[in-house]
């Protein structure tokens, strides 16, 4: 399927690894050009020489924090007139909700909920004013069924798609759109953490809780990286103009619920 996005440009936050990088390589095949973000600079160098040799696209990385106010600056010198913004930040740590301390919540809260809100509101007025945009928040399968270790995350989340449900139907009329993609468990660096922290409460092998995990998604195994990416290129594409607002899980049937 051509997804009419040739000659599109997008910024696609956190993006040298795991879902960020899938959504990055499934746009770029679609003949997008990007600019790319994470912290290392060394991973996010060599994942924007790859993709621009297998794509034929323009890259430009900028290693900066994105939850940091200077790190964004950064960002939105390199990406000032983009057609597509794919929001994305690595998740804050599980834990108890007796031990989280008000520091810990505006940390969350800086990285999951006031980055995609702050980015939003740099670059929504130029895709406004074009007529035509798209905005992916990568949020997670929290938002729709509590995983109680990451409350962090489920709070934070809960707010960034608060936001999106409203702002997304004032931006529509403009043609520009903005979803959330919510991932359930998929095999990145993000779920290794998150199998490693089960390894070392439970006393079981890093393979013992793959496996148990597995056993409670319906698909009986994790997502890949690159299913996620081309579900972010549909969205961000030319058919995907009449989806407005949607949160849309990608978790292999792992929340239970009708709607
Ligand atoms: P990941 O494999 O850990 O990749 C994270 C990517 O983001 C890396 O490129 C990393 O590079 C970059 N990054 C992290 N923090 C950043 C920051 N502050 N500024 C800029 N770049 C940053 O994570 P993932 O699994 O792809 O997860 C992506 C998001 O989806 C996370 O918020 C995660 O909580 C959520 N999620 C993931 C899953 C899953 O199963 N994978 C499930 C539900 C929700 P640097 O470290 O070099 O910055």
């Amino acid at each position: 399927m051509d997804l009419g996005l040739s000659g599109k440009r997008a910024l696609v936050c956190a993006s040298s690894k795991g879902l960020g990088r899938g959504c990055a390589e499934a746009l770029a095949a679609a003949g997008v050009d990007l600019v790319m973000n994470a912290r290392g600079v060394e991973a996010l160098e060599e994942a924007a020489a790859e993709i621009r040799t297998a794509h034929g696209v323009q890259v430009t990385p900028v290693a900066a924090d994105i939850t940091t106010q200077a790190g964004r600056a950064q960002v939105l010198a390199a990406a000032q007139g983009v057609d597509i913004l794919v929001t994305n930040a690595g998740g804050p740590p599980p834990g108890m909700w007796s031990d989280w301390t008000r520091d810990d919540f505006i940390a969350a809260l800086d990285a999951n909920m006031l980055a995609p809100i702050a980015l939003m509101k740099e670059l929504l007025p130029g895709m406004i004013e074009r007529g035509w945009g798209r905005v992916v928040n990568i949020t997670s399968q929290s938002v729709k069924a509590p995983i109680a270790v990451l409350g962090l995350s489920n709070a934070a989340r809960a707010g960034l798609t608060g936001y999106v449900a409203g702002t997304a139907r004032q931006v529509a009329p403009h043609g520009v759109t903005i979803n959330n993609l919510l991932p359930g468990i998929h095999t990145t660096d993000r779920a290794d953490a998150l199998d490693r922290a089960v390894v070392e409460a439970e006393g079981i092998t890093l393979d013992q809780a793959r496996a148990r995990r597995a056993a409670t998604i319906p698909a009986r195994r994790y997502g890949t990286a690159d299913e996620f990416g081309a579900a972010c290129a549909f969205l961000c594409s030319q058919h995907a103009g009449f989806i407005v607002g949607q949160n849309i899980l990608l978790d292999g049937g792992a929340v239970n619920a009708t709607l």
